[in-house]
């Protein structure tokens, strides 16, 4: 059976109305129509089943039935901060961190990063993380938040009980991933990776230079396989 089409919009009360993209896609892709049900979800991690009741220009109203709480969500927060990488691999990035669960993604600028960011790129990123939470069923879209420096991205996750900073140099692991339990903010670098001094700093700041094996990855690849790892070791996975 095809899952219920799942819709983020602003608030929802007893009755709701989908406009915007929201609106495009469910009348437009879908051609949902009055009587269709649907789920909204307000990024608050509760789910509602709703049903269709009229539909105009621009607008589809809807009757909320009932709320439940999402339990596609996972119990400890995990952050990903990446150096902004070219073409579309930061896209790539957001919507596999999203499927993995990550409730929270910067993306900053350091050293050797040679892509850019603005406005749309930052816009585009938060679309990309609202579609894929769609796709996998989450309740809740990733936070998408642009840092034009890597020490202020680094102190926007001072609160996470543990800080992880991949390192393409580092010999071994300062912490043991297995064992992790907590929060957890994970720091990836742009296809330049990182300096030493940018190291230094993080480690100044209270992240673990952490190993992701002997083989050099692509950011995107590193990206991926960190978040995988750490929800695996949080038992995020099962
Ligand atoms: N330009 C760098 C070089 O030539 O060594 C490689 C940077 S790598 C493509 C991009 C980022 O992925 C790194 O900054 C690091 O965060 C992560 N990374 C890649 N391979 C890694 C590894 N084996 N261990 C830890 N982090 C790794």
């Amino acid at each position: 059976m095809a899952t219920t089409r799942r819709f983020f919009i602003e608030s929802i009360e007893k009755e709701a109305v989908l406009t915007g993209d929201e609106y495009a896609h469910a009348k437009n892709v879908l051609r949902l129509k009055e009587g269709d049900e649907i789920v909204l979800l307000d990024g608050s991690g509760v789910e509602y089943d709703a049903i269709i009741n009229r539909a105009e220009k621009g607008a589809m109203f809807c009757t909320v039935l009932n709320g439940r709480p999402s339990e596609k969500e996972c119990k400890t927060p995990i952050a990903l901060l990446i150096g902004a990488l070219k073409g579309d691999k930061t896209e790539l990035v957001v919507q596999k961190a999203t499927e993995l669960g990550v409730s929270r993604i910067g993306v900053f600028s350091s050293r050797f990063c040679s892509a850019y960011m603005n406005e749309n790129k930052l816009d585009r990123l938060r679309k990309v993380a609202r579609e894929a939470a769609k796709q996998c069923l989450r309740a809740t879209v990733p936070q998408v938040e642009y840092y034009a420096g890597l020490g202020e991205a680094l102190d926007s996750c001072r609160s996470f009980a543990n800080k992880l900073f991949a390192c393409e140099f580092a010999k071994e692991s300062d912490v043991e991933l297995a064992s992790l339990a907590g929060s957890c903010a994970l720091v990836v670098g742009s296809e330049g990776g990182f300096s030493q001094e940018e190291f230094a700093l993080a480690k100044s700041k209270g992240f673990a230079g952490v190993t992701l094996g002997k083989r050099i990855l692509r950011a995107e690849t590193a990206a991926i396989v960190f978040c995988g790892v750490v929800a695996f070791a949080l038992g995020e996975l099962q």
